[in-house]
């Protein structure tokens, strides 16, 4: 039996992970250190035989028992708010983190696949961002610290790639949504979804026009699973290029859920990147990949996954609070 672990286990991609892995015959090791992942995202896992949960931070020293044939980074903060309220395990688990994951990798003779991201692209200033684009980062700007992290860990893995022959898979994934995304996150799609669901008006920061383009989870994990079994070492876009802007997103939001709410606007966050849209020729050629879901599909799932929550987590307001975090 193949063994894989799987670092922020309890989080929203690492939990679709270990469902998938599980599925497919797998022996799960899941890590996580719960900052930011939640044990109810895997609780129905841990009766199986075949998963096993640590609850060990990846910035220190990983120890795994046994032998490991896969190794899937994918702990990490991973929305604007959580970079500025955890600023420094960001850049931890993306620098520290991936050290210790690429060295576990070879002491175990283990393939990694490290979570990247479209940030590595800033806000860009080639569109559709291709896998070429070098990105337009602001390395001090509050998305500094995921963005810059995460390109460490790509030039990290290279370097264990290119100097000690690993066998490594890059995928910079763009902005994702599905069941299990944390509702205050301050993520776009919860961020709606709980106003809707709690009666308020949906914030829309700047005009709206910027834009973005959703993948559905399980499209996303389908795309990095074909990524980790191809032989491919360079970073590939996985995400889905069907484009909207924020504006006409809120809209669909508006429809989706039935609200009666309006739009009102809140000031632009600082270096939020005005358009996104993946290429994904590479994924395409190389892993036969794309999206199959659609976003109607798609948020009527998400939606149905946000109506099951209690009250209590549907009054969890943090997610606009972003300037409670941001020091003067
Ligand atoms: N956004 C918004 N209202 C919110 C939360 C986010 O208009 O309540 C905007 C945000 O400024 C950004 C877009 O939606 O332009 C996507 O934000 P998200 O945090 O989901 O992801 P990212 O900016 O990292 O792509």
């Amino acid at each position: 039996m193949k063994r894989v672990l799987i670092t922020g286990a309890a989080g929203f991609l690492g939990s679709h992970l270990c469902d998938r892995f599980i599925r497919d015959g797998f022996h799960v090791i899941g890590m996580d250190n719960l900052i930011t992942g939640r044990l109810s995202n895997i609780e129905h896992l841990f009766k199986l035989e075949h998963f096993e949960f640590y609850h060990h931070d990846v910035s220190k020293f990983i120890h795994v028992p046994g032998k490991l044939d896969y190794i899937l980074h994918f702990a990490s903060p991973a929305s604007p708010i959580d970079y500025l309220k955890i600023p420094i395990q960001t850049l931890k688990v993306g620098s520290l983190g991936v050290h210790n994951c690429l060295g576990l990798a070879r002491a175990k003779n283990a393939r990694v696949l490290i979570a990247s991201t479209s940030e590595v692209y800033g806000d860009p200033t080639v569109h559709p961002q291709t896998e070429d684009y070098w990105g337009n980062v602001n390395p001090v700007g509050p998305r500094g610290v995921y963005d810059e992290a995460k390109r460490f860990q790509e030039a990290m893995t290279m370097a264990y790639h290119t100097y000690h022959g690993l066998e490594t898979r890059i995928v910079r994934i763009f902005n994702t949504y599905g069941p299990r995304m944390r509702l205050n996150d301050g993520r776009v799609l919860p961020a709606f979804i709980g106003q809707a669901l709690r009666g308020e008006d949906l914030t829309i920061f700047g005009d709206g026009s910027q834009t973005r383009s959703f993948c559905y989870v399980d499209d996303l994990i389908e795309g990095i699973q074909r990524l980790l079994f191809s032989d491919y070492p360079h970073p590939v876009n996985i995400g889905n290029p069907d484009e909207i802007s924020i504006r006409e997103f809120a809209e669909e939001i508006i429809k989706l859920t039935n609200t009666t709410q309006k739009i009102v606007f809140k000031e632009l966050p600082k270096d939020d990147p005005k358009q996104r849209q993946p290429d994904i020729q590479k994924a395409r050629e190389l892993l036969g990949w794309q999206p199959v879901v659609n976003r109607r599909e798609g948020l009527e799932k998400t939606y149905a996954y946000f109506c099951g929550l209690s009250q209590e987590e549907l009054n969890q307001k943090e997610h606009n609070d972003f300037e409670k975090y941001i020091r003067k």
